[in-house]
């Protein structure tokens, strides 16, 4: 391996803890993902509040958000993290890109994280479960909140590579998008920017789609996809507790801000499924793109659990929620 970036450990420990250069280094990227956007959306709801809100703002922020959630929910978790359906290497690309865009981290990392978090979930070595907070009563939630949404970004531990994201370091149009993370993440903000400026021909223009389209944008995301790690965690229905014996929830408010990222418990009880909804009313948009562009050819082999398996895990679990349902999902 070259690239000091993809060196593994060759052990299967789930993570390694880092060395203290590393560590500072690890902190203040977390610390300008979490401040860089706050500080972003400050300006712009000021200069909202005093400007006004004109229908460039909206447009960009709306476009952004539906297209690097997207790219989140359809393409790096559901597609690249879970192998829930198959696409060839140009939709593969798109899905990546707008991924990137989002500003969740680099792709190989982004799907390491996330399997470790399926593999321990809510125990010790998840990377961000808000169920390991000491304490009791509203503190304890509080504290596993914070856990859970923000503080795990500035956790020393490092996710083992060569345990949950074998399969990628061998796939060369992934580690090519891996590699490429930090300059599309900049596009993805300069584009908004660009485009501000075109449409309106004025500096102010620029920087309301900076902003919009940028940073209020990706401030929106992240905080609905840490909701998915943290309230989803904490807050909802557990259909399947049985079945997942985790504290994973569907919750619905989150699920319809996330195109159906917050049906965790749906999720963690059928790790494969590429629709995260189950029934009417739990909202997935991620699924519906899915459907969408395997009706058109664009993505196939999509994993789907029959309706009756979903329906007897849920009965098992009506009957005797507390007793671990040994059918569990695997990611
Ligand atoms: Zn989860
Ligand atoms: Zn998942």
């Amino acid at each position: 391996m070259t690239n000091p970036d993809l060196a593994v450990p060759l052990d299967d420990t789930p993570y390694t803890v880092a060395g203290s250069a590393e560590r500072r280094r690890l902190r203040l990227i977390a610390g300008a993902v979490v401040v860089v956007p706050l500080l972003g959306t400050l300006l712009a709801v000021w200069l909202a509040v005093t400007g006004g809100l004109g229908a460039l703002e909206i447009w960009s922020f709306a476009i952004g958000y539906a297209l690097t959630l997207m790219g989140i929910t359809v393409g790096f978790h559901r597609h690249f993290a879970h192998r829930s359906f198959l696409a060839g290497p140009a939709m593969r690309v798109v899905l990546a890109t707008l991924g990137s865009m989002a500003g969740q981290g680099p792709l190989i990392w982004w799907v390491a994280t996330h399997r470790r978090h399926h593999r321990l979930s809510d125990r010790d070595g998840d990377p961000h479960s808000p169920q390991l907070a000491s304490g009791r009563g509203p503190l304890r939630a509080l504290k596993g909140f914070w856990q859970g949404h923000i503080a795990w970004m500035f956790s020393d531990r490092i996710s083992n590579w060569s345990l949950f994201a074998r399969d990628m370091l061998g796939d060369r149009l992934v580690v090519r998008m891996h590699q490429l993370y930090f300059p599309i993440f900049l596009l993805g903000i300069i584009l908004p920017a660009a485009i501000g400026g075109l449409v309106t021909g004025t500096w102010n223009g620029v920087l309301m789609g900076f902003l919009w389209g940028g940073l209020v944008r990706i401030f929106a995301v992240d905080h609905v996809l840490w909701c998915v790690g943290s309230i989803c965690h904490m807050i909802g229905l557990r259909p399947f507790r049985a079945r997942t014996r985790d504290h994973s929830t569907n919750n619905l408010a989150v699920a319809f801000f996330g195109f159906g990222e917050g049906l965790q418990n749906n999720h963690h009880a059928f790790p494969r499924d590429a629709y995260h909804g189950f029934r009417w009313y739990e909202p997935d948009l991620g699924a519906g793109t899915i459907r969408l562009l395997s009706r058109v050819g664009l993505v196939w082999d999509v994993v789907a659990t029959p309706s009756h398996a979903w329906k007897l895990a849920e009965d098992r679990n009506r009957e005797n929620p507390d007793r671990a349902d040994r059918r569990q999902g695997a990611a």
